[in-house]
């Protein structure tokens, strides 16, 4: 059995995480090694949420749909069809067409740098996160 230290990646507080891994995969999770912000303690997404880690259905690569069926794709296939959607779609109608919905599941660092993309890249204010939700 390993053990692994790692952060819950559920929501922007980071608790640190202890993973028991036994065969490459996930047996167990408690809270991880102090200090740490969590203190010893996890709420129950990051005890118990982790079952989709080895799920079968689990996506595993990006999908993109053609000829009405998703088909999965690299991932430079799929940003390089996103970043010409956007492109398209800006020069159509600007860019305030478009917007940007982040995750809680993001840390605060990625949200700041995911605002910065759509307002600085793209030019536009539209971007909202789901954590109030
Ligand atoms: S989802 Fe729960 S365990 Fe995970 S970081 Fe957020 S508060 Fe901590």
């Amino acid at each position: 059995m390993q053990h692994t230290t790692t952060t819950c990646p559920y929501c922007g507080v980071g608790c640190s995480l202890s993973l028991a891994v036994d065969n490459d995969r996930i047996v167990s999770v408690s809270p991880g090694p102090e200090p740490s912000v969590n203190k010893g303690a996890l709420c129950s997404k990051g005890r118990f949420g982790f079952d989709f880690v080895h799920h079968k259905d689990r996506l595993t690569t990006p999908l993109i749909r053609k000829d009405g069926v998703l088909v999965p794709a690299s991932w430079d296939e799929a940003l390089g069809l996103i970043a010409s959607k956007f492109s398209e779609i800006a020069s159509l109608y600007g860019a305030d067409a478009l917007g940007g919905f982040s995750s809680a599941r993001c840390s605060n660092e990625e949200n700041y740098l995911f605002q910065k993309l759509f307002r600085a890249g793209i030019g536009t204010n539209n971007v909202d996160h789901c954590a109030r939700l």
